[in-house]
């Protein structure tokens, strides 16, 4: 037996079954790479779910989270706070889309930064309703699970849903959903089931991740901006996914030119530590009443120290370009590999800086093929290489890679899925 197995079976007998996860152990992870407990090694293209952009270890972050170490590890930043916090804070006012006066809080997760985007927005309007997009994920807990647009298995046997919380369908060309077709749906459901003047806040991704990596054209995220505007609703960009150089951009909202008015972020903002955070307008972030958001262990400063760090290794390394390049290249394989004959099953390739997937169908139904989805996933595994699958449909896999992965270990990547892809596809 391996020791993956042996772990594998103790871990079946003691953690939640919910709590899904792949049999891939891990021993230690150096930049893109990741070996098991059995020595095996892999190319992490997951990057802890677009974390670690600045890749595992960076020598940078390290050293940060260790001067931190020697100074303190918690005091609570209600209690006693710190000067990185503060400085976070300056860094991420100064950084995300949008040229007026902007405050920060920090938090713990993805999940956290949303509920506190959405009840600030709450507290700044007065109004309760929050209007979110099809296949959207915005996290577990119950404002985010309510506000994800896909139901199994995000809300299945969860009860009931927050009220007010409603689902406009985002536009997905590949799917047959035009731009139009999205905003009419908007505005039909000002029309019959939400007055405007009740809604508070419209929260999306500009690219949505678990969703399958769509695109948000940047018309829709225009005439969002305009729509919001007209009725008094605030925009939220959850940049949770797309956010800290993925895709190319320090915040992919910039490819839009779109302002938000609250962005949240997380997983790439501290490198591999928990940390998350909503920044946005200043009179917005501070309609919530003192006392009324924060936590215990928000703004650890480990992960502070971490974050900053992350700010740092981006400017010097210049991932924003890398994010671009290693994209480009993941890209240009993958039309090569889907212009060959035998590939029509790969129905779509995209991606924005280095956040790029692609999408299989059945050739002959033309279907959502989650089944070969899986199948690559698993052979791209098993030839030791980590990718994820996502998409309403599960039928689409999607390629993070840290940003700094070198570009021999892009293009042994490369080689390990087209070997993989071209063995599933011939059955
Ligand atoms: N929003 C988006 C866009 C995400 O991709 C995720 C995580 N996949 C979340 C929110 C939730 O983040 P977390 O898992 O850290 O709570």
């Amino acid at each position: 037996m391996t020791v993956s197995t042996d772990l594998k079976n103790r871990h079946l007998a003691a953690v939640a079954q919910g709590v899904s996860s792949r049999q891939i152990y891990a021993e230690r992870a150096e930049n893109a790479e990741l070996w098991d407990v059995d020595g095996r090694r892999f190319i992490d293209f997951a990057a802890g779910i677009a974390v670690n952009n600045t890749g595992h270890r960076h020598p940078k972050l390290v050293a940060a989270v260790s001067e931190q170490l020697e100074k303190f590890t918690h005091t609570c930043f209600h209690v006693a706070p710190y000067e990185n916090y503060v400085a976070l804070a300056e860094r991420l006012n100064a950084s995300t889309p949008g040229d007026f006066d902007k405050k920060t809080m920090l938090v713990t997760t993805g999940a956290e930064a949303v509920e506190n985007a959405v009840k600030m927005a709450r507290a700044y309007t007065g109004r309760s309703g929050v209007i979110a997009f099809s296949g959207a994920f915005h996290g577990r807990t119950l404002m985010g699970m309510a506000l994800c647009g896909k139901v199994l298995p995000y809300k299945k046997k969860f009860g009931a849903m927050p009220p007010e919380v409603h689902h406009a369908p985002f536009p997905n060309e590949v799917h047959g959903i035009s731009v139009k077709d999205s905003i009419d749906a908007l505005e039909r459901m000002f029309m019959s089931t939400i007055d405007p003047e009740r809604v508070a806040a419209f929260i999306v991704e500009p690219v949505q991740g678990e969703g399958g990596f769509n695109i948000a054209p940047t018309e829709f995220l225009q005439q969002l901006r305009a729509i919001a505007d007209k009725h008094g609703i605030l925009l939220i960009a959850d940049e949770v996914q797309t956010g800290i150089a993925r895709t190319g951009k320090l915040f992919a909202m910039e490819h839009s030119g779109v302002a938000a008015d609250l962005v949240t972020m997380a997983k790439g903002l501290a490198g591999g530590f928990p940390l998350s955070a909503v920044t946005g307008r200043a009179e917005v972030v501070d309609a919530a009443p003192v006392g009324g958001i924060g936590g215990t262990y928000a703004g650890n400063p480990l992960a502070v120290a971490a974050a900053n760090a992350v700010f740092e290794v981006i400017e010097e390394e210049q991932l924003c370009d890398k994010a671009q390049a290693v994209g480009e290249a993941i890209q240009a394989r993958l039309n090569s590999i889907a212009a060959r004959s035998g590939m029509e099953v790969i129905a779509d390739v995209r991606g924005l800086g280095a956040m790029v997937a692609f999408e299989l169908i059945d050739a002959e139904t033309k279907a959502p093929n989650a089944a070969m989805t899986q199948a690559i996933v698993a052979g791209a595994e098993a030839r030791g290489l980590i990718i994820l699958p996502c998409g309403t449909y599960g039928n689409v896999v999607r390629l993070l890679p840290p940003l700094t992965t070198p570009m021999e270990q892009v293009e042994e990547a490369l080689d390990i899925l087209d070997a993989v892809i071209s063995d599933v596809v011939a059955g």
